[in-house]
C-alpha cells in the first residue's frame, strides 16, 4: 500500500489510498473527465477552490460561488487566496468558539470546510516558519460592505482566544488581561472612525493595520495599531443621506440628562451636522464605547474631556454667518458661546478667528475680514483639525494601552482592513489615494505569489514559462513616480503660494503627462477630470478642488485659538503642532498625499518582510440584504480583485507540491542517486498513461518532477484524489 502525503501551499495535506493501480472501469477519455468536470453543476456547490472549476472563466468562478451561496457556503478558496461572501446575517454557530478550537487543534486544517479560521491558522503555523520564525500578514480587501472589518474582528478574535496568554497589564488603576484591551480597541476606533454610508451602515472611514504580538511560545502579548487616512471632511460635511461619525449619535442617545446638560446637549435638541439617515444602526453602543474605553485605562477625566471637545464640535456646525457687505456677522451668537465654552477657549477669540484672517507682511499683522464662505470653511477647517488629531491622539493611546514591551515580543501577525477600489460618480483626491493603495496592495500580490512560486519553479529545475499577469507597474509610475507624476505635479502646484487654480493644474497635467498610457482626458467635458486606467478598471478624477484638498491648509490662528484652550486634552493635542514658521513641517505643510505615500510606503516595507494571505471578501448585493446574490454585483467586484487570473495564475502553476520524501513509504531515506525520483515518475506517468489515455507531451502540464519535489495540477490532484475514492 502506497500513501501519498501533499503539501499546499507550505501545509502537508494528506491524502491516503492506492494511487497506482488505476481503476478498471476508468477507461474513459481525460476529455471526457473534464467534461463531467465542467457540466456537473449540481456539485458546483461542492467545489471548495476555486481553482477545481474549469475552465476558469468570470462565468464558471461566479456559477460556483453562486451556487455555494444558495446551499449557505460563505468561504471558497481560490488558489492562494480565499473569497468570502458576505451573508449579511449573523450565522449561527459559524464562528464560535468550539469551531476555533475545531480549527486550531486540526491535525490539517485545509481538509476541513473552507473558513476564514483556515487563513488564520495556517498564519499562525506558519509563524514558527521551516527554519526560523517568519512574520505574517492577513491583508483584507473588498469594497465597502464586503466584511473586511467584520473579518478583521474575527481575525483578532481568533488569535485572542487561541492564542491567549492570559497576561495582565496594569494602567491608571485599571487592571485587564491582555487580548481583552486588544479587542476593546475596536469598539472604541469603531465608534470614532465608522459611520453609516449608503453602502454599509458600519463603514470604517479610515484604514487599518494591526500588529498582534507574539511571544516565544507563540501567545499574545500585545497589539500595536497603524491608521490611514481618516476621512476626516465628514465631521463638518457629511455626505446627502449619510451620517456623521457614529459617536455623536452615540453620545445623543446615551448620554445621562447630567451629562446632557454639560454637554448643552437637550433631548431633541437638532444639530446640523448629524443628519438622520434611513440607514442607522439601532443598537445604543454608547455604553459599550465608554466601557472599552475604561478598559483601555481612558479614566472618567480624559473621558469627560474627550466629550466635550466632541460635543464643542456638534456646537461648532450650528453656528452660521450672515453676509453683509464686507465681513460676515456671526448671526447666532449664542451657538458660538457654547461651543467656545465647550472646547474652553475664550469666545471672542474664537469669533476673531472664524471671521478674520490674519495676513503677515513681513514682520507687520494686517488683519482682513473674510467673505461668508469663507468663514464657513474656517468653521469646518476648526472641526476638522480637533476631530482628526483627536482621532490620532485616541490611536497613539490605545498603543500607549495595548502594545507589549519589546522584550516581551518576538513575532507578529498583522491584520490589514483598508478600503476597496472606489470608483463613484464624483471622484476626487480621497478616492486617487484610495485607488493607490489598491493599486500598491495589487502589486504586491502578484509579485509576492509569482515571485515565490516560480522562484521555487527555478530552483528545482522545471522548465515552465511562466505565466504572464498584469504589470501593474506604469500605472504606479503615473501615479506616483518621479520626476514627473500626478502627485508630483499635485504637490507643486499645492506648494505654490498662490490661489489654487484648477486651470493650471489641469494644463500641466494634460501637458506633461500626454504621452502616458494610463491616463487620458474627455477634452469636451465640461467639469474638468482626468481618467486613470487602474487595474480593477478606469476611474474619472475631478480636477476641480483636488489642489486644494491636497494642501489642506490650516489657518495658524486656529491652532492658537486651539493651543489656549483650557481642556487639558485638546490644550496637549495641539501644542507640539508647530504654525507659525513657514519653512517648517507642521500640520499644514505637509501635502495630503506626500503624507499617505509615505505611511504607505512604510506599511509596504512591513508587508514584504512577512508572509502575506490574502481575503477577499465580496459583497453580494448592494442593498446589505440577506443572502441575496446579484451576479452582476458580484462580477463587477471579481473583475475589480482580479480573481479570475489569480485562479488563472494558481491553476496554471502547480499549487500542490508533493515532496518526494512524502510521496511513498519506501525505506529509502535519502535519494542521493535519484532513484526515488525516478520511480516517481515511472508511477505517475502510468498513473496518466493507462488510466487517461494520457501521452508524455501532456504529462508536462499536469505533473513535473522537481529535483526534490512533484509539482501537481489541481486537476491532476483531482483525478487522483476521484480515482482513490473509487478504490477505497
Ligand atoms: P467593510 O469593512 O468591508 O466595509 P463590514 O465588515 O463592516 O464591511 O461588513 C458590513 C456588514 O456586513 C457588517 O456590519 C455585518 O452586518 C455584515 N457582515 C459582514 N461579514 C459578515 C459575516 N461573516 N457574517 C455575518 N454578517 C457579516
Ligand atoms: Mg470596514
Amino acid at each position: 500500500m502506497n500513501y501519498i502525503q501533499f503539501e499546499y501551499c507550505g501545509a502537508p495535506v494528506q491524502i491516503h489510498g492506492r494511487v497506482h493501480s488505476p481503476h478498471p472501469s476508468l477507461n474513459d477519455s481525460l476529455e471526457g473527465e473534464l467534461q463531467d468536470f465542467l457540466t456537473d453543476e449540481d456539485q458546483l456547490h461542492t467545489y471548495d477552490d476555486l481553482t477545481k472549476v474549469n475552465p476558469v472563466t468570470p462565468t464558471t468562478v461566479l456559477k460556483c460561488l453562486q451556487a455555494r451561496y444558495s446551499v449557505k457556503v460563505f468561504y471558497t478558496h481560490a488558489g492562494c487566496t480565499l473569497v468570502a461572501l458576505n451573508p449579511f446575517q449573523p450565522i449561527p454557530d459559524l464562528y464560535s468558539l468550539d469551531v476555533m478550537k475545531e480549527y486550531h487543534c486540526a491535525p490539517q486544517p485545509k481538509e476541513f470546510k473552507p473558513h476564514i479560521f483556515i487563513v488564520a491558522e495556517e498564519a499562525y503555523r506558519n509563524v514558527r516558519g521551516q527554519l526560523e520564525p517568519v512574520n505574517q500578514s492577513l491583508v483584507v480587501s473588498g469594497e465597502s460592505g464586503a466584511g473586511k472589518t467584520w473579518t478583521s474582528r474575527c481575525l483578532m478574535k481568533y488569535y485572542a482566544t487561541v492564542a491567549a496568554s492570559s497576561s495582565v497589564v496594569k494602567s491608571q488603576n485599571t487592571v485587564e488581561r491582555i487580548e481583552r484591551r486588544v479587542l476593546d480597541s475596536n469598539p472604541i476606533m469603531e465608534a470614532f472612525g465608522n459611520a453609516c454610508t449608503l453602502r454599509n451602515n458600519n463603514s470604517s472611514r479610515f484604514g487599518k493595520y494591526i500588529q498582534l504580538q507574539l511571544d516565544r511560545c507563540q501567545l499574545l502579548v500585545g497589539a500595536s495599531v497603524q491608521t490611514y487616512l481618516l476621512e476626516k471632511t465628514r465631521v463638518a460635511c457629511p455626505p446627502d443621506n449619510e451620517r456623521n461619525f457614529h459617536i455623536f449619535y452615540q453620545m445623543m442617545k446615551g448620554a445621562t440628562d447630567e451629562q446632557r446638560k454639560e454637554w448643552k446637549m437637550p433631548r431633541g435638541q437638532r444639530f446640523t451636522w448629524l443628519p438622520k439617515s434611513e440607514k442607522t444602526l439601532e443598537e445604543d453602543c454608547f455604553h459599550e464605547t465608554v466601557e472599552a474605553m475604561v478598559h483601555l485605562g481612558i479614566n472618567a477625566e480624559r473621558q469627560r474631556q474627550i466629550f466635550r471637545i466632541l460635543a464643542g464640535i456638534l456646537q461648532l456646525g450650528n453656528v452660521n454667518f450672515s453676509s453683509s457687505a464686507d465681513e460676515s456677522q456671526l448671526c447666532n451668537l449664542d451657538e458660538q458661546s457654547k461651543a467656545a465654552e465647550l472646547l474652553c477657549v475664550p469666545a471672542e477669540e474664537l469669533q476673531t478667528c472664524l471671521r478674520v484672517r490674519t495676513l503677515k507682511a513681513g514682520k507687520q499683522s494686517v488683519l482682513k475680514p473674510c467673505p461668508q464662505a469663507e468663514c464657513s470653511m474656517r468653521r469646518d477647517c476648526l472641526a476638522k483639525v480637533i476631530y482628526a488629531q483627536l482621532f490620532e491622539w485616541l490611536v497613539t493611546f490605545i498603543n500607549n494601552s495595548i502594545c507589549a514591551d519589546e522584550s516581551m515580543w518576538c513575532n507578529f501577525i498583522g491584520v490589514l482592513d483598508v478600503y476597496g477600489f472606489e470608483c463613484f460618480h464624483i471622484n476626487n483626491l480621497e478616492q486617487l489615494c484610495i485607488n493607490y493603495a489598491n493599486e500598491k496592495l495589487q502589486q504586491h500580490f502578484v509579485a509576492h505569489y509569482l515571485r515565490a512560486q516560480q522562484e521555487e519553479y527555478v530552483s528545482e529545475g522545471l522548465q515552465w514559462s511562466f505565466v504572464k499577469y498584469q504589470d501593474n507597474q506604469s500605472c504606479l509610475d503615473l501615479i506616483e513616480g518621479s520626476p514627473v507624476s500626478v502627485f508630483s505635479l499635485l504637490n507643486e502646484e499645492s506648494r505654490l503660494n498662490r490661489v489654487s487654480d484648477t486651470k493650471t493644474f489641469r494644463t500641466r497635467l494634460e501637458k506633461e503627462l500626454c504621452g502616458n498610457a494610463n491616463i487620458s482626458w474627455d477634452k469636451f467635458s465640461k467639469e474638468p477630470h482626468f481618467t486613470v486606467a487602474h487595474y480593477a478598471g478606469k476611474v474619472n478624477y475631478q480636477i476641480q478642488g483636488m489642489v486644494e484638498k491636497n494642501k489642506d491648509p490650516v489657518p495658524p490662528e486656529l491652532i492658537s485659538l486651539l493651543q489656549k484652550s483650557d481642556n487639558p486634552l485638546l490644550h496637549q493635542i495641539f501644542t507640539d503642532k508647530e504654525t507659525e514658521n513657514p519653512t517648517n513641517k507642521g500640520l499644514s505643510k505637509v501635502t495630503v498625499v506626500s503624507k499617505f505615500k509615505n505611511s504607505l510606503e512604510s506599511l509596504m516595507r512591513i508587508l514584504h518582510t512577512t508572509t502575506p494571505h490574502y481575503t477577499r471578501c465580496i459583497k453580494p448585493n448592494p442593498d446589505c440584504k440577506p443572502l441575496t446574490f446579484q451576479k452582476e454585483e458580484v462580477i463587477m467586484q471579481l473583475e475589480a480583485c482580479g480573481i479570475v487570473e489569480t485562479i488563472h495564475i494558481s491553476a496554471a502553476g502547480f499549487p500542490i507540491r508533493a515532496s518526494l520524501q512524502f510521496l511513498f513509504v519506501l525505506d529509502v531515506e535519502t535519494d542521493s542517486n535519484g532513484i526515488l525520483r525516478q520511480e516517481v515518475e515511472k508511477l505517475l506517468s502510468v498513473v496518466l498513461h493507462k488510466a487517461f489515455d494520457l501521452d508524455s507531451e501532456k504529462h508536462n502540464s499536469w505533473v513535473h518532477c522537481g529535483r526534490t519535489k512533484v509539482f501537481l495540477t489541481q486537476s491532476m490532484v483531482n483525478l487522483l484524489e476521484d480515482q482513490r475514492k473509487k478504490i477505497l
